[in-house]
């Protein structure tokens, strides 16, 4: 089954800020700049006869917040590698900002939570100090760190709830732990665009809603825009503009409402989504 549903159109918010609960309010227009994400016509494959992805037009305008689901397999992490300029497609073109993604400037504009954030890393540091590592990128790294940026990192520390581990060896907490550390670490940066790939994968309902708040205040101060990959999405269903769902291709891209019409029911049955991408997609 192949839907294709355009996303609502835009509203300018005159304060430029989300004045609207999460989940109810309309989307704040991008008209005098470019969009943070845009994909057209994408296709990449790492083997050639295996693709990967297959043509997939996607956006993120400003201030929205995008789920992105699909069953294990379905191209979701190499999106957001190609999205991030991290791999380059075959076909196709990708703007982040309106820039090419390797040409962009100011990397702290984006905020990017891999899948296995610890994997690869130097995590001997401490939680603190991984979390003012991203609050240096936003500053620069000839900047200096000022009292309005030292709350910034409490605040992403609290946010994840992580207080009383802050002086602690990242390598020694947790799974879970250690992926909340990545996400305040991202958080620290107060990101435009914030991607994240499966962030709350097997971590408990408390750090879900904490990770949930987070977002929402990403969104409703700053403006944000986020691009989620989870197959959880209980914790944010009322809180998403839109739902896209990638088997290769775009299979679904609309909003929860349009998703719900179609036999899903997502804020109510929450478990439905992988059944429905079982037997659907
Ligand atoms: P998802 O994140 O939706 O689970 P991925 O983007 O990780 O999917 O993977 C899509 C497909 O590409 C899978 O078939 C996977 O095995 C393959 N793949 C992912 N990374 C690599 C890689 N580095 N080299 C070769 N194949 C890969
Ligand atoms: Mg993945």
């Amino acid at each position: 089954m192949l839907v294709t549903i355009s996303s609502p159109g835009a509203a300018v918010d005159a304060t430029g800020y989300r004045s609207h609960p999460v989940g109810t309010r309309p989307e704040i227009a991008s008209a005098s700049r470019p969009r943070p994400l845009t994909l057209e016509g994408v296709s990449f494959s790492y083997r050639s006869d295996v693709p990967v992805l297959d043509h997939v037009d996607l956006h993120v305008a400003a201030g929205e917040f995008v789920a992105l689901v699909g069953p294990n397999g379905s191209g979701k992490s190499t999106l957001l590698r190609i999205a991030l300029g991290l791999l380059r497609p075959d076909e196709g073109e990708v703007r982040l900002f309106g820039e090419h993604p390797e040409q962009l400037s100011q990397r702290g504009r984006l905020g990017y939570v891999p899948q296995r954030p610890g994997a690869g890393e130097a995590v001997s540091v401490t939680v603190e100090d991984l979390v003012r590592s991203g609050r240096l990128a936003r500053v620069g790294w000839r900047g200096r760190m000022r009292a309005p940026d030292r709350e910034v990192v409490r605040h992403a520390i609290a946010a994840v709830g992580l207080d009383d581990q802050r002086d602690r060896r990242v390598r020694e907490l947790s799974g879970g732990q250690q992926q909340r550390a990545f996400i305040a670490r991202a958080l620290a940066a107060e990101p435009e665009l914030f991607v994240l790939d499966e962030p709350v994968a097997g971590v408990d309902v408390e750090s879900q809603m904490l990770f949930r708040a987070s977002l929402v205040h990403l969104l409703e101060h700053h403006q944000a825009s986020v691009l989620l990959v989870s197959h959880e999405l209980g914790a944010v269903a009322d809180d998403l503009d839109r739902i896209i769902v990638l088997k290769s291709s775009i299979r679904f891209d609309g909003t929860p409402d349009e998703l719900s019409s179609s036999g899903v029911a997502l804020g109510v049955h929450r478990a439905d989504l992988p059944l429905w991408l079982e037997g659907v997609v």
